[in-house]
C-alpha cells in the first residue's frame, strides 16, 4: 500500500525565499527546479543593486519587493511613529508581513535598536514578539515557545493582562505551540483569547481571523475536519469579500485540508487548484502561502496515488529551497518534503502506471537529500 499524504500541518506565515540551484540532468525534463537569475536585484528604496538586496518577501511583485534590509529597516523607523509595530513586520506598499531573509534582519534590527530601552517600554516588547514570531516562521519553533513565554509576564505588567496585546502574544505562542505539535494546549489558548476577543467586541476584526485559522489548524491537527471545516465556512461567509486575500488564501488552504481530512477528495482537489492559482497570481511562485498551496495540491494528488502529479505540484518548493547560506528550513518547506518524499515512494509502487509523470531518480536523490536534512533540522 502507498503512504497515505502526512496531515501534519503549521500555520506560521512564512518560509525563506533565497535562491537555489539544484543540478538536475536538463534532459529530463524536470519543471521549476533551477536557478533564480544571478543578475543582482534593485533595492527599491535606494536604487542601487547589489549582491546585499533581497526579496521582502511580502506580496510586491517585479521591480518592487527587493530592499537592502538596512534601506528597510531605516523606513521603518520612519515609519515606526505613523504606523507602530507594523512598520517592522508588514509591507507599507501590499500591506503583506515580509517573509524569509527580509524578515529576519528587520527583527535584529528592531532588537538592537530598542536593546537599551526600559524592560516594559512598549517598542522593545513589540520587538521581542517579533523576534519570537520570526523564530517560529524560520522552523525554531521550540525557541519561539520559550521567547514568547519569557516575554509574557513584561507583557502582562506593561499592558494588562486582558490587553490586546497579551492577547496578540498568546494568539501567536498559540502557533508555535501548534508548530511544536502540542495541538490541545493551542486549542485551549485559542478558545480563551477568542472568548476574551469576543467579549471586546473584535469579532471580524483581522485579529480574530488570524486567530481563528490558528485554530482550525489545531483541530485540524486533532482530526476533527467537520469542526475546523465549520469554523471555516463561518469566517468566510462573514467577510463577504472585503477580507484581504492573504486571509482567503489561508482560509481556503485549510479548506481544502479539512476536505482531505474528510475524504471528500474531488471537492479537495477543486479547492486546492482555486487556492494555488490564487496564491500564485497575488504572491507569487515562491510566497510562503504559494508553498503551502502547492504541498496542499500536493497532498491531494497523492491521497488518489497521483505521485507524478503530486511531484509537479510542489516544483514550486523546490525553487524556494532556501540557500545553503541561509541554512534556514521552515516547518512548512519540511512538511513539503515530507510529501514529496511520499510521491516519490509512491512513483516507484506506480513506476508502470501510464498516467505518473516519470520523474529521473537524480530527482529523486535530490529530494530525499532536502527531506533528511529539513527533517534532522526540524529534530
Ligand atoms: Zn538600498
Ligand atoms: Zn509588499
Amino acid at each position: 500500500m502507498p503512504q497515505s499524504p502526512p496531515m501534519r500541518w503549521v500555520s506560521s506565515p512564512a518560509a525563506p525565499t533565497g535562491g537555489v540551484c539544484i543540478e538536475v540532468d536538463a534532459d529530463k525534463g524536470t519543471q521549476g527546479v533551477g536557478c533564480r537569475g544571478t543578475d543582482a536585484e534593485t533595492c527599491g528604496i535606494c536604487m542601487e543593486a547589489d549582491a546585499a538586496v533581497v526579496a521582502q518577501g511580502c506580496g510586491c511583485r517585479g521591480t518592487t519587493g527587493w530592499a537592502h534590509p538596512a534601506c528597510l529597516a531605516q523606513a521603518a523607523r520612519a515609519r515606526y511613529g505613523h504606523v507602530g509595530a507594523r512598520a517592522w513586520t508588514q509591507c507599507g506598499v501590499c500591506r503583506h508581513l515580509f517573509t524569509g531573509p527580509m524578515q529576519g534582519a528587520l527583527c535584529q534590527a528592531w532588537l538592537e535598536d530598542t536593546r537599551d530601552a526600559g524592560d516594559l517600554d512598549p517598542a522593545r516588547l513589540h520587538a521581542r514578539l517579533f523576534h519570537a514570531f520570526a523564530q517560529n516562521c524560520a522552523g525554531r519553533c521550540g525557541d519561539a515557545l520559550r521567547l514568547y513565554r519569557e516575554a509574557l509576564p513584561a507583557f502582562e505588567c506593561a499592558f494588562g493582562t486582558d490587553s490586546p496585546s497579551v492577547m496578540s502574544l498568546q494568539s501567536y505562542m498559540s502557533v508555535a505551540m501548534n508548530d511544536c505539535g502540542q495541538h490541545e494546549q493551542a486549542l485551549a489558548l485559542q478558545d480563551a483569547v477568542l472568548a476574551k476577543a469576543r467579549a471586546l467586541g473584535a469579532e471580524h476584526t483581522g485579529f480574530w481571523r488570524d486567530l481563528s485559522c490558528s485554530k482550525a489548524d489545531s483541530l485540524l491537527a486533532l482530526g476533527r475536519f467537520h469542526q475546523a471545516g465549520q469554523l471555516l465556512t463561518g469566517l468566510t461567509a462573514g467577510t463577504a469579500g472585503e477580507a484581504p486575500r492573504g486571509f482567503v488564501v489561508k482560509a481556503l488552504i485549510r479548506t481544502a485540508l479539512c476536505l482531505q481530512g474528510e475524504r471528500r477528495l474531488d471537492e479537495a482537489d477543486h479547492v486546492a487548484d482555486e487556492t494555488v492559482a490564487m496564491a500564485r497570481q497575488v504572491f507569487g511562485a515562491r510566497h510562503p502561502y504559494t508553498v503551502e498551496a502547492c504541498s496542499v495540491q500536493a497532498a491531494g494528488h497523492l491521497a488518489r496515488q497521483r505521485a507524478g502529479l503530486a511531484l509537479q505540484a510542489l516544483s514550486c518548493v523546490l525553487d524556494a529551497w532556501p540557500s545553503e547560506v541561509t541554512q534556514e528550513v521552515n516547518a512548512k518547506t519540511a512538511v513539503a518534503f515530507e510529501v514529496a518524499a511520499s510521491a516519490h515512494r509512491q512513483q516507484r509502487a506506480y513506476a508502470k502506471e501510464e498516467s505518473c509523470l516519470q520523474v529521473s531518480q537524480a530527482d529523486y536523490c535530490v529530494v530525499c537529500a532536502m527531506y533528511t536534512r529539513s527533517a534532522q533540522r526540524n529534530n
